[in-house]
């Protein structure tokens, strides 16, 4: 693990066997004016236009949600991805990064958007042939027009592949589609829809189909636990009569479109999570300020400012994976020689390189937004549990976060699946440093390096030794399993659970080390929050390579993993008491997140 990276040159996967270099990576504190401008726009729009009308939009007034939607792509917001030859402006990834988060204040909003923006516009530009490109995204990014995608069906939700709806070839080329999508975010007033189908019923394709057209309506709202102001229906497709240049992509193609969607709608969506987070932060701060028990304010009590600084060093931990991986997507795509703005290759290969950190963006940033929440309300004790206040609306619209776009359990195995797909086409020397370690770990001389009292130093050196057991639980689970792995759920995602905490922790940690070398003046808080994380990832990294370890091997073999395992992850335990005192009094005094 010697080569010292810069991110401008990082392919997905690389950063578990290679070093970053902190200056190289991207983190809230480089965001230019620009990005700083487009950041506050949508937050002004946000908080200006949609929360206020956060009733009428609960009640399903969805002339006024369309009204919004217009607003919002007037202001260019659906458009951050898209080129200006098409009505967008054409920014780059941390750019979209900004406007997710600040949308995600209003989360129903939030899912309308996303439907827009990330499953509606994004295909139809990286799939799309030009006449289709020319006559919907104009309206979409515009706002005139809304969007929904149609993959889920009550038989198949995360089993999509097997959909049931049928487009049956026509002697004309064209085709007659029939079948009933469900669950589908804007259907209830979309006037464009992606719909998959089985071409034949064997080739699974994507189509752009029009409310307008005869046969297409949609069925009633869902009664749902969260999410009320965002419409939520099944579409209905009866002997629909579809023109055959209403194929988007390929026929027999449609996986592509939808896996690649997935791959930005992730990240997306972790990107909303973490923006929800930051948000409710300031709602905690604020009431753990104002609200008095036994005559002091409950901020001043060590078990809420555990929570606090928890909370915060969890946001902390979020946000910089987040970036980082921004930053990463946003090198590969400016790395392509000739790029032209109109060209969705380079966007579409990149996403396909990153699609492990994008899954490891929507597990970790659902999760994390929930525990966020979770908090939020017992702070605010009784008054938690009652509408007078938000913390209960945020914890009912939030818990969707882990089941769509692909079910946390779906994106926990497709993390270390695909990292050794990675490996096994070459493109990640996984095996081979594997392999290193094994030998390394069966030497009765392995070293465990020395004590270093540099800032950052332990932090910098438990990523390593994170990254050790990372290759240790994936090494063993390949030699016990083989091409059957893919049939250990359990082994796959404790490996998914080990390779969530490196990433994050060490994102932490990168962010951290720039702020040491930059000495804002909150570096000390930087680093408490980078510290928490990586001293909380260190137990769960542990107890999640023991119990995968124990599962896969026995006798002698096991014992010396696990002593292995002990010498490696030796962290001498930090005192998180007193940093998250720190971090919990910093946030109660800003009244909100610190970073
Ligand atoms: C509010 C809302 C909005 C939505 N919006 C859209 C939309 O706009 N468009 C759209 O197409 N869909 C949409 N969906 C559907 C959503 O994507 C699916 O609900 C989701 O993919 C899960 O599918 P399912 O509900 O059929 O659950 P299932 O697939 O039945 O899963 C049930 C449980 O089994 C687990 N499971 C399933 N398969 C496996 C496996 N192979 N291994 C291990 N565990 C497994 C799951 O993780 C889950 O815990 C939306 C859903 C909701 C609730």
């Amino acid at each position: 693990m010697a080569t010292v990276a810069s991110d401008k040159t990082m392919k997905g996967g690389a950063w578990l066997i290679e070093e970053t270099d902190p200056a190289t990576v991207m983190t809230p504190e480089k965001l230019t004016e620009e990005h700083q401008l487009i950041r506050q726009t949508a937050a002004e729009f946000i908080n200006g236009e949609v929360v206020p009308v956060n009733d009428r939009l609960e009640q399903k007034d969805w002339t006024l949600q369309r009204e919004l939607v217009k607003k919002c792509g007037s202001l260019g917001l659906f458009g951050t991805n898209i080129p200006e030859a098409y009505g967008g402006v054409d920014l780059d990834k941390i750019s979209t990064l900004v406007v997710s988060e600040s949308i995600a204040e209003h989360a129903s909003f939030g899912a309308t958007f996303g439907a827009q923006a990330n499953l509606t516009i994004l295909p139809i530009f990286m799939f799309g042939t030009e006449a289709q490109k020319q006559k919907y995204l104009p309206g979409l990014v515009s706002g005139e027009m809304v969007g929904s995608y149609c993959l889920s069906e009550s038989g198949s939700g995360s089993d999509a592949l097997s959909a049931k709806t049928r487009a049956a070839r026509q002697p004309d080329g064209s085709f007659v589609i029939s079948g009933e999508k469900m669950w589908i975010t804007n259907g209830g007033f979309a006037d464009v829809y992606i719909v998959f189908a089985k071409v034949d019923g064997e080739h699974f394709t994507a189509f752009i189909i029009e409310r307008k057209w005869a046969g297409v309506s949609s069925g009633k709202e869902e009664h749902k636990l969260g999410l009320h102001g965002s419409s939520t229906t099944p579409v209905i497709l009866q002997d629909v009569k579809v023109p055959a240049d209403a194929v988007l992509g390929e026929v027999g193609k449609g996986h592509k479109v939808a896996f690649n969607v997935l791959n930005f709608g992730r990240f997306k969506l972790g990107a909303m999570c973490s923006g929800g987070g930051r948000r409710t932060l300031v709602e905690a701060a604020k009431y753990a300020a104002a609200r008095k028990q036994f005559g002091v304010a409950i901020g001043t009590f060590g078990a809420i400012k555990h929570k606090l600084g928890e909370m915060t060093a969890r946001q902390y931990a979020l946000e910089s994976m987040m970036y980082r991986t921004a930053g990463l997507i946003d090198a590969r795509i400016a790395a392509t020689p000739d790029r032209r703005a109109d060209d969705a290759a380079p966007m579409l290969q990149a996403l396909e390189e990153f699609a492990v950190e994008s899954s490891i963006a929507k597990v970790l940033g659902s999760e994390t937004v929930d525990y966020i929440i979770d908090e939020n309300l017992q702070i605010h004790g009784g008054n938690g549990f009652v509408r007078d206040y938000p913390a209960e609306g945020h914890y009912r619209d939030a818990r969707v976060n882990r089941i769509f776009e692909g079910t946390n359990e779906i994106n926990r195995l497709l993390i270390p699946g695909m990292l050794m797909k990675k490996a096994l086409k070459g493109e990640l020397p996984l095996m081979a440093a594997a392999k290193a370690l094994q030998d390394e770990i069966m030497s009765p001389s392995m070293s465990v390096p020395d004590e270093d009292d540099r800032p950052l130093a332990a932090e910098v050196r438990a990523c390593g030794v994170f990254k050790k057991v990372v290759l240790m639980v994936a090494g063993t689970a390949m030699q016990r399993f083989g091409t059957k792995l893919e049939q250990e759920q359990e082994a796959l995602s404790y490996l998914a659970d080990i390779l969530i905490d490196t990433y994050a922790a060490e994102s932490a940690v990168l962010r951290a080390a720039d702020a040491v070398a930059r000495k804002p003046a909150n570096v000390e808080l930087h680093q408490d929050a980078a510290r928490i994380s990586v001293n909380e990832a260190a137990g769960r990294i542990e107890l999640a390579a023991r119990s995968a370890l124990a599962a896969m091997a026995e006798g002698d073999v096991l014992r010396t993993q696990l002593a292995a395992l002990r010498r490696l992850l030796k962290v001498t335990p930090v005192n998180t008491v007193v940093m998250r005192r720190r971090l919990a009094d910093a946030t109660l005094a800003k009244g909100g997140y610190i970073f």
